[in-house]
């Protein structure tokens, strides 16, 4: 049976919702995705029936808290294909779990004459650690530059790479021109060189799970909101062995082996960075999520994406003045433009008058706007419950706008 995304959006309460300019029409799915109810109601659930902190009590209610926070773990780590040998640390979000690798491992390991290896395309999210610990060691930071179609110069990437560089740090897919990146081959080039290789799934999470089972990673890291998962919680999946090398992320509770005046032990990954209480029910809610995009046909649903993508950026195409950013053979359902002379906000503000949800501005990603030569953009970004018929109302609700807007 096709998928049935009209039937899919049942399982979303707020697909229903009526904005001030008509029913919604969400694609602002790469900042961040919307819940099911099995996840709306299993944070819920979690608070009613099993709720109290993990791990330092002996009372049923912590026990049965520490199972499900524990249980967790296993499915998110097993969700991300992560193999023996690698551990799932419970974070904020990928932010923070891009944080900890710049701060954890650069910060205790990267020296002058060192090189970090990013791309053009990164989120500020993989930018910004870096060049803080970059400063505070010497090391230098090396930027693989990108194709005009917006795809990552492999020739560029390759060329960096020396007995320098000790780690490459990219995006699966970048948040901006929906690029898939060919992790597997670049896993090959970290390899190659005896350089870690960090991932930044923040955006391929969702789509592109194959993709990790055949590449060589240290590190990935991931957020269950764009999982359709709940906000402030994510992880970093990483190579045990490493982890336990690196510096802590944070002193606390939880992640100590024993205390002294004398000095403090730490435990192991993942315990070791994960210091303080944590999101106990949204670490449940985020393996939630996961089993309700495992209960889906994810098969149909990425043949569903790809068509809406399809009709989305032959519309969008047909749309005199407006440029795609990122026109990649392989992408996720995310479609960036730019119109000469009209300002991304205005664009959005128009449609947001119809009760059309998109992101404008520079995405968090200013290095890439400047190599792209624009200041910002408008970014549709889609998930398997927008539907054909989304896609065409968008598409003729922005040509009016673009047409007013430009004439
Ligand atoms: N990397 C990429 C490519 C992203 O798109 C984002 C979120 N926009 C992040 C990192 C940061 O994710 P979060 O805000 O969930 O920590």
């Amino acid at each position: 049976m096709a998928f049935d995304a009209h039937k899919i959006r049942e399982d979303f309460p707020i697909l229903s919702y009526r904005a001030e300019g008509g029913p919604l029409v969400y694609f602002d799915n790469a900042a961040s995705a919307q819940k099911p109810a099995a996840v709306i109601d299993c944070e819920a659930d979690f608070y009613r029936s099993k709720y109290s902190n993990i791990h330092r009590s002996a009372h049923e209610l912590s026990r049965k808290a520490t199972v499900a926070f524990e249980a967790a773990r296993k499915t998110v780590g097993e969700f991300f294909g992560a193999p023996e040998g690698y551990s799932t640390v419970f974070t904020r979000g990928s932010t923070e779990s891009l944080n900890i690798v710049a701060f954890c491992y650069g910060g205790k390991f990267l020296k002058a004459g060192d090189e970090i290896i990013l791309s053009q395309m990164e989120h500020h999210a993989n930018i910004v650690p870096w060049q803080e610990v970059a400063r505070r060691t010497g090391a230098a930071i090396r930027v693989a530059d990108i194709l005009p179609d917006g795809s990552l110069d492999m020739d560029s990437l390759r060329s960096l790479v020396s007995a320098r560089t000790k780690i490459i740090s990219i995006c699966h897919a970048s948040n901006v021109l929906g690029t898939v990146n060919d992790i597997a081959e670049i896993s090959k080039i970290a390899r190659s060189s005896g350089a870690l290789f960090n991932v930044d799934c923040a955006q391929s999470a969702p789509h592109c799970l194959d993709d990790l089972r055949a590449a060589d990673c240290d590190f990935i890291s991931v957020s269950a909101h764009k999982c359709f998962g709940p906000g402030g919680v994510g992880a970093l999946i990483g190579r045990t062995g490493i982890l336990n090398s690196m510096d802590i992320w944070m002193g606390g509770g939880d992640m100590i082996e024993s205390v002294s005046w004398g000095g403090t032990t730490y435990r192991t990954a993942p315990e070791k960075f994960e210091a303080g209480t944590p999101n106990i029910a949204g670490a449940a809610a985020f393996a939630r999520a996961l089993e309700y995009l495992k209960s889906l046909d994810l098969e149909g649903a990425k043949l569903h994406e790809a068509a809406l993508l399809k009709r989305l950026s032959e519309g969008i195409g047909q749309i005199r003045g407006l440029r795609i950013l990122g026109v990649a053979e392989r992408k996720t359902p995310i479609v960036s433009f730019a119109c000469e002379g009209v300002h991304p906000n205005d664009i959005s503000t128009m449609l947001d008058a119809s009760g059309i949800a998109v992101r404008s501005g520079h995405h968090c990603a200013e290095p890439l706007m400047d190599r792209l030569g624009v200041k910002g953009s408008c970014r549709a970004s889609l998930a398997f419950y927008n539907t054909i018929e989304e896609v065409d109302f968008f598409i003729e609700k922005l040509k009016k706008a673009i047409h007013f807007l430009r004439f």
